[in-house]
């Protein structure tokens, strides 16, 4: 028998000897200290508040449904009101040939509340995987094949598209917010595709003003990925790109969870200025969303409900609420971004403390999640924060004085008493 041949991977976009190694390492040592692999159940009338089957209670401070949404009387209501009125869960064929009226429904609510035009999907991590390779190919833009070039930072359901990508066009992958580099590439090739998110998962925001310029003054594609600032952020809700990008047309494609602070299940693709046939090929092409199932019947009766709330004073409420809870978190314990909009704070620990602190923050009762080296950039571990609307006063100064008692920055003085 002549000799079975060894593979060498060619490892160009991805890794899993790497992403298991380190990944594994992390995950063992959090569930060791019991802050992963966690079971619990939502306490009746104390929002934000879970309690385990062993009886331990505990606020949750790492849920992105940043304004309660997903809790929301009116939301469950509006799923069971759709299942009712569809009289089935999903019936079970891809929608280019038949489709109940609620996906359209939802599609042209969320396009007038958007302003946009709205295709739906089961999540914007199967958006991505879909839309990207439409964009590699050309057949979502103006048809001419664009460098992709995708930001180091950008979230994973987004990266996991560059081998994808990758069987269409060339692909790069940039510095974070590397507007120079962007230029460049701008100058050398027809068309460039820019792929970052809008609202980062550690706070900060997409240089839309500056992209906007290339958009402009080449033609640049940019895909942003609002999902934490959708509804958080923003005139009913529009997040932050729809809020200050002013290119809104097919240079602009944006694509939002309804899984967060929207407070559902799903997601939205905002698209201006493309033709229908080009949604029909985004319909029909776009990956999973062409070939595995759309939102079902509940989750689109919840996001009719949440879309109605955002047209009401109801949203800039729980918006200011939730604007609140992140200043009086500022005032006790001081972050990196503290002073900023954004509803998530990393309380900086050394990696050797971290899992240790969150242990001891979650017998006081708050689940905050420990990210160290090498989940993480060495020297820039912490405990993950994630306000919300719904928390209470209590609730938070609780958490403060958790954090304070197990050697969290606090914020100076005359922050704390402004
Ligand atoms: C949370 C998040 C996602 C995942 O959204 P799904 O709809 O659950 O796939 C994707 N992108 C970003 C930037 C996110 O923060």
């Amino acid at each position: 028998m002549t000799e079975r041949r060894t593979i060498t991977p060619p490892h160009r976009y991805r890794n899993n000897d790497k992403a298991v190694g380190v990944g594994n390492a992390f995950w063992d040592l959090s569930e060791r200290n019991g802050l992963a692999g966690i079971t619990a159940e939502l306490e009746d009338g104390e929002p934000g508040v879970l309690h385990t089957e062993d009886g331990h209670e505990f606020t949750n401070f790492t849920c992105c449904s940043y304004l309660d949404l997903d809790s929301h009387p009116k939301v469950i209501e509006g799923a069971v009101a759709a299942l009712r009125r569809f009289g089935v869960l999903d019936h079970c064929i891809p929608r280019t040939r038949v489709q109940l009226p609620a996906l359209p429904e939802l599609e042209a609510s969320l396009g007038e509340l958007f302003g946009a035009e709205v295709v739906a999907a089961i999540s914007a991590g199967v958006a991505s995987a879909g839309l990207l390779p439409l964009i590699a190919s050309g057949h979502l833009g103006n048809g001419v094949r664009p460098l992709m070039v995708f930001d180091r930072n950008c979230h994973v359901s987004m990266a996991a598209a560059k081998p994808t990508c990758a069987d269409e066009t060339e692909v790069v992958t940039c510095d974070h917010h590397d507007l120079g580099f962007l230029e460049d590439m701008c100058a050398r090739y027809e068309r460039v595709a820019y792929v970052v998110d809008g609202a980062d998962s550690l706070g900060g925001y997409a240089p839309v003003r500056e992209l906007a310029e290339l958009q402009e003054k080449y033609g640049l594609l940019v895909y942003y990925d609002d999902s934490h600032s959708i509804s958080a952020y923003g005139e009913r809700g529009i997040g932050y790109i729809r809020s200050h990008c002013p290119v809104l047309d097919e240079r602009t494609i944006t694509v939002a969870t309804l899984n967060k602070a929207f407070g559902t299940s799903g997601a939205a693709i905002l698209l201006d200025g493309y033709p229908k046939d080009t949604l029909r090929v985004v319909e029909r092409f776009a990956g999973a969303l062409s070939y595995s199932q759309p939102m079902n019947t509940a989750a689109v009766g919840a996001s009719l409900a949440s879309a109605e709330i955002h047209r009401t004073e109801e949203l800039t409420v729980l918006q200011r609420r939730l604007r609140a809870n992140i200043e009086l978190f500022d005032r006790h314990i001081s972050t990196g971004q503290s002073g900023t909009t954004f509803p998530i704070r990393v309380v900086s620990m050394s990696d050797e403390t971290v899992m240790e602190a969150g242990r001891r923050v979650y017998e006081a009762g708050f689940y905050v999640s420990p990210v160290f080296f090498p989940i993480v950039a060495r020297g820039t571990a912490g405990l993950r924060v994630m306000l919300r609307a719904g928390q209470t006063e209590e609730q938070i100064r609780g958490l403060c004085a958790a954090l304070a008692a197990v050697g969290a920055q606090q914020a100076a003085p005359a922050e704390a008493t402004r």
